[in-house]
């Protein structure tokens, strides 16, 4: 539910929507329900009835102000799958009715070379964040554990048909944030043999993306619980990292290795299992630092490189590839007032693969 509201704010007299919601008011609390204030629907603004939200390991990293202080009280989500129910007069990408997507970002500068080549992810004076970010308006942005938000079209993506919504609400980040380095590092054309490390919400959809770009996919788990589902997504082996043995008998034997794990890791083994030229490339962001010996790098003339989501070009790319793969996250739908247990269960690797909030619950 939500009604419109006068704006508070001294001399302006905007019009703002007060949408129910979920925040985080402190770093050690449980997430508990609020209201949240939308902006007024500008020219090139579209407003978006969210139906699923997903829970991504980011989200749970910034309210336990693991990457620093988060400016509480705090709305977090950016994997937002819903429809169009109002647009700007502007507006000429999205029509009311449509479904549609956001992920991590809601704006960026639009005129630096990295935003004019489609990488606002990379964008010079920074993006701005869906959550957590200050907004166009001043105001710090809110994310999508919410039931509606207002977003520029031009970050906001079309979901094609084929996806349904609650499976579409991860790939807007755990789908793009895998898809993008898959893509650059070119998996399935010049680098065959992928290996995913972490099978949770990334690296779910890394082993369904790069098998479906013809990959030969290695799942590197911590242990071989989850191998059945690995090898139904899509990959043709699963070992468990648990077991030393496995670093020794895999040597040398990847071309492409996406590490999505968000604790800290040994980098030099996982580095010791590329073949010559081969890549390591980390997507997970722990908040400690990750340490390289030089010679696991001039070893076989190894990579180590790094990837952050990606571009919204790239984004309706990755969603229009799900659709004719027939690809979407594997989720656990849940009410709203599951977060916080979720919350936990994702801390303790308990999650197959994504837990996605029913936004009606909220
Ligand atoms: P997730 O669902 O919790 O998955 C992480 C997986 O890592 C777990 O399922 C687990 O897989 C493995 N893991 C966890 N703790 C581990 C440990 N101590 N040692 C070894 N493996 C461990 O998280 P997610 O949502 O996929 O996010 C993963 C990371 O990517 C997070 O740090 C997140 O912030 C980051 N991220 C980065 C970007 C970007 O733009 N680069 C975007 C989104 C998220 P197994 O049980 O299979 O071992
Ligand atoms: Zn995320
Ligand atoms: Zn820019």
């Amino acid at each position: 539910m939500y009604s419109y509201a006068q704006h508070f704010t001294w001399g302006t007299g905007d019009l703002v929507l007060t949408v129910n919601a979920y925040a985080a008011t402190s770093a050690t609390e449980p997430l508990v329900p609020t209201t949240v204030d939308r902006r007024d629907v500008g020219p090139h603004d579209v407003l978006i009835e969210i139906k699923y939200a997903g829970i991504c390991h980011s989200d749970i990293h910034t309210v336990r102000n693991e990457w620093g202080e988060a400016p509480f009280p705090l709305t977090p989500g950016h994997e937002i799958a819903g429809v169009v129910s109002e647009v700007g007069p502007e507006v000429t990408r999205h029509k009311v009715g449509d479904r549609v997507g956001v992920g991590c970002m809601v704006g960026s500068c639009r005129e630096c070379e990295n935003c004019k080549a489609g990488d606002e992810q990379y964008c010079r004076k920074g993006f701005t964040g869906t959550y957590g970010a200050t907004d166009v308006d001043g105001t710090t942005t809110q994310g999508g554990y919410s039931t509606h938000v207002v977003v520029a079209e031009d970050f906001v993506v079309r979901i094609p048909e084929g996806v349904d919504l609650p499976e579409a609400a991860p790939l807007l980040c755990a789908g793009i944030t895998t898809y993008s380095p898959l893509r650059h590092w070119g998996a399935g054309t010049d680098r065959k043999r992928v290996a995913v490390v972490g099978l949770g919400g990334l690296g779910h959809m890394a082993v369904k993306l790069a098998a479906a770009m013809g990959a030969e996919v290695t799942v590197l788990s911590q242990s071989l619980k989850k191998q059945d589902d690995g090898l139904r997504l899509g990959a043709k082996h699963y070992y468990a990292t648990g077991d030393a043995g496995t670093f020794e008998s895999l040597a040398g034997s990847f071309d492409l290795i996406i590490n999505t794990v968000s604790a800290k890791l040994d980098v030099d083994a996982y580095l010791g299992l590329l073949a010559v030229d081969g890549a390591l490339v980390n997507v997970g962001a722990p908040a400690e630092p990750l340490s390289v010996n030089a010679f696991s790098l001039l070893t076989d003339r190894r990579s180590f490189g790094g990837s952050m989501i990606g571009g919204i070009r790239e984004t309706q790319e990755m969603l229009d590839f799900c659709a004719e793969h027939h690809l979407g996250a594997e989720v656990e739908v849940i009410p709203a007032d599951k977060i916080n247990e979720a919350y936990e269960r994702v801390l303790a690797s308990d999650v197959r693969y994504r837990f996605v909030i029913d936004t009606s619950t909220l």
